[in-house]
C-alpha cells in the first residue's frame, strides 16, 4: 500500500489534460501528484515507470451512476463494490451516485443511507441528493447541506406513477432556493404530459413489444421539459444541469437557453431500431433510445462544445431481470456503461482522431469543474489527487463477455471496438 513515503514516477508518457497535450514526467507521492514536468529526476527510492508512447489521463469521472437499485426481486446487477471494481477497471476514478428518498425520510437520511452503501467502494464516491417529493422541510434542508459540500441535487419532470414527479411550479421553488445557496439543480426533463397523453394511445391494445416504449415517451417530451426549464433558469438564475439528454430538438433548446448538458454513450451509440432486436428488451431505459439523426447530433455536440459531460446513468441488469414477454411498461429500466464506457469511447476518438484533450473535458474535467471537485481531481497537475490512467493507444480490441469479469450484469457494447487502460 501507499504511504506518504512511496514515490512513483511515470516517465516520458503523454499527458493529457483538458486544455493541452504533453509529453512529460509525472511524479506521485502517495495518493497525490507533486510534480509534473519534463525530464524530472526521482528521489533515489522512487519507483519509475517507463511510459514512452503511452497516453496518462487524469481518471475519469462518471457524473450520472446508479449503483445497487432495488427492484421488484431483489437488486440491479451491480452494487458499489462490483460497479466501482468494473469502473476502476475501464479508468473511471470517481462516480456521482444519487440518494434514493424513502417515504418519511429527510433528504440527510437519505444520504447518510446511501453512504452507507457506498463503503465498500473501490472508486472515490460522491452524491447528488435526489428531491422527490415537495415538501417544505425537505426545502429547509438544502442550504445546511450545500454547506456540508452536497451541491447538487435532481428533480424529475416526470415518473408520477412512481412518486418521484415534481411540477414546474414546485420545480422553481426548489430552483429559487438551490440558487440562493450557490447550488445546482439537475434534471430528469420529459415532461409527465406529453407521456401521459402519448402513453395512453398505446394503453389497452395489447402493445406490449419493447418499440411501444420509445413510442410512449416521445422527443417532443424532452423538448418541452427543457422550454420549461430554461425559463425556470432565466427567472431563478439557479445553474440547471440536464442528464442524459438524447434528442437534437433538445440539445438545440437547452444551449439556447444557457442550460448544461450531459450525454450518454447509450444515445450515441444506438438508437431505436435496436427495439427491433431479439434482446431489444434490454435497451429499454428512460429516456429511450432514438432517431439515428439524433445521434449524430450528439455526436457533433461533443465536438463543438454544446454537451459538457458523458454520464453513464449507470444501472444494470441481468437478463433474467428482463425476462422475453414482459410488457414494455414492466421492463425494469436502465442499462449499465460505466464498466465500457471510456474505451469504447477512447477507441472513436482514436479512430476519428479527434483532440485528445475533448475527451477528457467530457469525461473528466468539466464534471469536476460542475460539482466542485477542481482541481482535486479532472486534471493532471501538482497537488490534485493521484487519479491518473494509463493506456496504450495502440492496444485496440473488441469487447468480448470476458472484459466485463464475473459480474453477471447484461452490457450492450459487445463487439465494439475498445482501448483499455492497463
Ligand atoms: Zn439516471
Amino acid at each position: 500500500m501507499s504511504t506518504s513515503q512511496n514515490y512513483l514516477c511515470l516517465k516520458n508518457g503523454t499527458v493529457i489534460n483538458a486544455d493541452s497535450e504533453q509529453q512529460t514526467d509525472v511524479l506521485i507521492q502517495g495518493r497525490k501528484i507533486v510534480q509534473v514536468e519534463p525530464n524530472l529526476t526521482p528521489p533515489s527510492h522512487a519507483r519509475v515507470v517507463d511510459c514512452t508512447g503511452k497516453l496518462i489521463f487524469p481518471g475519469m469521472i462518471d457524473p450520472h451512476t446508479h449503483m445497487g437499485i432495488p427492484i421488484k426481486n431483489g437488486w440491479s446487477a451491480d452494487d458499489f463494490e462490483s460497479g466501482t471494481r468494473a469502473a476502476l477497471k475501464a479508468g473511471v476514478t470517481t462516480i456521482l451516485d444519487f440518494t434514493i428518498l424513502e417515504p418519511g425520510q429527510s433528504l440527510s437520511e437519505s444520504i447518510v443511507v446511501r453512504r452507507k452503501l457506498a463503503e465498500k467502494s473501490h472508486t472515490s464516491v460522491g452524491f447528488h441528493c435526489n428531491i422527490t417529493r415537495f415538501e417544505k422541510s425537505l426545502l429547509d434542508e438544502i442550504p445546511e447541506l450545500i454547506k456540508q459540500g452536497i451541491m447538487s441535487f435532481k428533480v424529475f419532470t416526470t415518473y408520477e406513477e412512481a412518486g418521484m414527479y415534481l411540477t414546474y411550479k414546485q420545480i422553481k421553488k426548489v430552483a429559487r432556493v438551490i440558487a440562493k445557496h450557490g447550488g445546482l439543480l439537475m434534471v430528469h426533463a420529459e415532461d409527465n404530459d406529453i407521456i401521459k397523453a402519448a402513453t395512453a394511445k398505446y394503453a389497452g391494445r395489447n402493445l406490449i413489444e419493447p418499440r411501444y416504449h420509445a413510442l410512449a415517451r416521445p422527443p417532443e417530451a424532452e423538448l418541452v421539459a427543457i422550454q420549461k426549464l430554461g425559463e425556470i433558469h432565466r427567472q431563478t438564475g439557479c445553474p440547471i444541469y440536464i442528464v442524459h439528454l438524447n434528442t437534437v430538438s433538445g440539445l438545440n433548446a437547452a444551449k439556447a437557453a444557457g442550460l448544461l448538458v450531459e450525454t450518454c454513450p447509450q444515445y450515441l451509440f444506438f438508437n431505436d431500431s435496436v427495439y427491433e432486436q431479439p434482446d431489444g428488451r434490454m435497451y429499454v431505459i428512460s429516456p429511450p433510445l432514438r432517431k439515428s439523426e439524433d445521434q449524430k447530433a450528439l455526436w457533433a455536440g461533443l465536438l463543438n462544445g454544446q454537451i459538457n459531460t458523458i454520464g453513464t446513468d449507470h444501472c444494470p441488469f441481468r437478463l433474467s431481470d428482463k425476462p422475453d414477454g414482459l410488457s414494455y411498461e414492466q421492463i425494469p429500466n436502465g442499462m449499465g456503461g460505466i464498466e465500457t464506457a471510456f474505451p469504447i469511447m477512447l477507441a472513436e476518438w482514436l479512430k476519428a482522431k479527434w483532440p485528445l484533450p475533448r475527451l477528457v473535458q467530457l469525461m473528466s474535467t468539466h464534471a469536476a469543474r460542475i460539482f466542485g471537485l477542481y482541481p482535486q481531481k479532472g486534471v493532471i497537475q501538482a497537488g490534485s489527487d493521484a487519479d491518473v490512467v494509463i493506456v496504450d493507444p495502440n492496444l485496440k480490441e473488441v469487447l468480448t463477455p470476458d472484459d466485463l469479469g464475473d459480474r453477471d450484469a447484461w452490457n450492450g457494447y459487445l463487439g465494439l471496438e475498445a482501448v483499455w487502460p492497463g
